[in-house]
């Protein structure tokens, strides 16, 4: 048992210097990616279930890394959170699809991943209007997305952050609806223009009886309550029947495409792949 113990470290000992190996150069090299231009955004397409019709785009963040290669915001958004380095990192995200959305028709909106560090930061209204104005974005075409974690905070500065935000035009989604605490709480408490229904419960509603009726109660709660409903990480074609039955609003997820490059959606814009 003793060496079978010592053989199952050894397997491992490699391993486990790696992840922190790559974790070191992540927390060290975050701060030159934003100088050195190694950001990227891709964007998932979205699709309403009434239409088949595009609607927006989703803009999520990439790190090219000069030597890990491409890493994912899972792996670095927590870094930069730490560091505050979201904070200009978030700057460019707003202003960079901002500038991209001006190539698409005008009614194809685009949202932003917002960390809950950049909506605590009462800078936050600003960088939008400045990024608006500096692209020449109608507000009505950029989305905001905010998780349930920002909203831990004192609620008056909540309202008044939304209120601040909704007042430039803009709308507010909260993102991974159903995952966090105190959800329905919160919908009545605050004035979001969307849901979007986390992905967790999407890919088990064909197999589980409990996720199918969470998500046709978050349906129809936002219905009732005029809120846009968008359902994430659609797969199958199961999946998107049952949503469509519960009426849900917007369709997102690999079933559809996967994030790209601006320059892959434009090909495809292009050729009239989201006709
Ligand atoms: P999110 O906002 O919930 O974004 C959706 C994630 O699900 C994306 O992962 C997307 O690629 C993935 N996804 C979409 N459809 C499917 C599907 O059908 N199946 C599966 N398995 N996955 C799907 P990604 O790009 O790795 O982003 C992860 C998270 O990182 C995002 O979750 C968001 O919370 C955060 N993030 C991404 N970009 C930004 C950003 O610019 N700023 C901030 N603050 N956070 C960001
Ligand atoms: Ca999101
Ligand atoms: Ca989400
Ligand atoms: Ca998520």
């Amino acid at each position: 048992a003793k060496a079978e113990g010592r053989s199952t470290w050894r397997f491992f000992a490699p391993e486990m210097e790696e992840v922190v190996r790559v974790r070191t150069a992540i927390a060290s090299d975050i701060r030159n990616a934003l100088d050195r231009q190694e950001l990227e955004l891709v964007y998932q397409p979205i699709f309403s279930f009434a239409t088949g019709r595009l609607r927006q785009f989703e803009a999520l963040m990439r790190w090219r890394h000069p030597t890990l290669g491409y890493v994912t915001p899972d792996r670095f958004i927590p870094v930069a959170e730490e560091t505050r380095l979201i904070l200009p990192m978030g700057e460019w995200v707003i202003g960079e699809a901002c500038r991209t959305a001006m190539n698409w028709p005008e009614d194809v909106r685009i949202a932003v991943n917002l960390s809950p560090v950049q909506f605590r930061s009462l800078a936050l209204p600003r960088v939008i209007e400045e990024a608006l104005a500096r692209s020449g974005l109608a507000p009505q075409r950029l989305e905001l997305e905010v998780t349930e974690s920002a909203l831990l905070q004192d609620g008056d500065d909540v309202r008044a952050m939304l209120r601040e935000l909704r007042a430039l035009g803009v709308t507010v989604a909260l993102d991974d609806f159903g995952t966090g605490y105190a959800s329905l709480g919160y919908l009545q408490q605050f004035p979001f223009d969307k849901i979007k229904i986390d992905r967790s419960f999407v890919s088990q509603i064909v197999t589980r009886a409990d996720s199918l009726a969470i998500v046709e109660s978050i349906l129809h709660l936002g219905a009732k309550l005029g809120m846009v409903t968008t359902a994430e990480g659609i797969e199958t074609q199961e999946q998107l029947e049952i949503l469509r039955g519960f009426g849900c609003d917007l369709a997102q997820g690999y079933l559809f495409d996967r994030p790209q490059s601006f320059a892959t959606i434009q090909r495809k814009m292009a050729e009239g792949v989201y006709d």
